[in-house]
């Protein structure tokens, strides 16, 4: 009875919701048109997120008021640096290079933010990520792991890891030039010509370079609550060297890891391979889902620090085994296999691995740290 009601309703009713509907209708779909063409165009500027190049460096958007700054070519900058803006200030992690890298980085930030760089964070002591702390004047406070400032203060301009930086370059040079002589593509030319310049450039930076240790320190863990954002730095234990932090943002799900965790193969020359396993254990056991390194490219999720764990565990026991056998370092590093990690850590080319790794278990076996 009452649904036979409803449907007599129906035939009444319907030229009248017609006709009153229409201009709706038409409306309705004109909106939804338009917000279809707003979503595109969204979309399309979200995809092309071209990373912003300025001087030295080329900036990407990894998240609101974050970016990754990595080299665009002119110049010898080391490591990738994180950047973390707030409401009010800028945070910069790792210095770079050379004083000049530095400079160039405050001056290239300024195309993005201009904001005022408030924070340094030196996520260890390498050359490669600190040796720009000295321009940072008494308004930015250069935040490190207690034993960075110690080896800072020590004697790190002598040590292999920063002359291995110096000592080969006039002989690339000199292999570069012969490229350049029978190189015939004119791009590629300018590449390389661009390498010698950059490569000469490095030589005549280094010469500034008064080493500068961080004036704050941490040892296990330190929160900056600023402008909007809860900034974690965290030491999780020895690794790459003894004195590697990362940055956690927990509410953005975000880490950087400096060379803790690179998105290709980490330099072993300082590191302590066992404890790095445990330290990325504890890495792990963060809530993050993007990861922005000292070196390669910005990753999601944790299936590369497996990966890579791995990779340690593997080069740990081959190294092991060939020392067994009486091989020198340098003969046992030509041996190495761990091609099987080479789609994770894309920096792997072929069998055989860095020597300054082997050297530095066949140390840690004679000389336990
Ligand atoms: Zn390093």
């Amino acid at each position: 009875m009452i649904d036979w009601k409803l449907t007599s309703q129906f035939p009444s009713d319907y030229p009248i919701t017609q006709s009153l509907n229409y201009p709706i209708r038409a409306r309705v779909t004109a909106l939804f048109a338009l917000f279809i063409v707003a979503w595109l165009w969204l979309d399309a500027r979200a995809q092309t997120n071209a990373p912003i190049v300025s001087g030295a460096h080329r900036f990407e958007k990894v998240a609101e008021g974050i970016y990754y700054a990595t080299a665009s070519g002119t110049m010898t900058v080391g490591a990738n640096s994180p950047i973390i803006l707030t409401d009010t200030e800028a945070m910069v992690i790792d210095s770079e290079i050379t004083p000049a890298a530095a400079r160039a980085l405050i001056a290239d930030l300024k195309a993005v933010t201009d904001k005022p760089i408030r924070y340094v964070v030196d996520s260890h002591y390498h050359y490669d990520h600190a040796f720009g702390n000295q321009v940072f004047g008494p308004e930015v406070q250069v935040i490190g792991h207690e034993n960075t400032r110690k080896r800072l203060l020590g004697n790190t301009m002598e040590q292999y890891t920063y002359l291995s930086s110096i000592e080969p370059v006039p002989a690339r040079v000199e292999a570069l030039r012969k490229r350049i002589a029978d190189e015939k593509d004119p791009q590629q030319k300018a590449l390389l010509e661009r390498q010698v310049t950059n490569s000469l450039a490095y030589l005549e930076q280094v010469k500034e370079i008064k080493v500068t240790p961080p004036g704050v320190t941490l040892d296990r863990k330190m929160t900056l609550f600023r402008g909007g954002r809860e900034i974690q730095i965290l030491y999780f234990g020895r690794g790459h060297t003894d004195t590697d932090v990362v940055v956690y943002l927990p509410k953005e799900r975000i880490v950087c890891t400096g060379d803790l965790m690179e998105s290709v193969v980490s330099y072993m020359g300082d590191s302590f391979p066992e404890d790095w396993i445990a330290t990325l254990d504890r890495l792990k056991a963060l809530d993050f889902d993007t990861v922005m390194p000292g070196h390669g490219v910005v990753f999601h999720g944790k299936g590369k620090i497996e990966a890579f764990q791995k990779y340690l565990r593997d080069v740990i026991t081959q190294t092991a085994a060939l020392r067994k056998q009486g091989l020198s370092a340098e003969q046992a590093a030509q041996k190495i296999d761990v091609t099987a990690y080479r789609e994770e850590l894309p920096s792997i080319r072929g069998v055989g691995i860095d020597a300054a790794a082997v050297r530095r278990i066949y140390q840690l076996a004679d000389h336990p740290e």
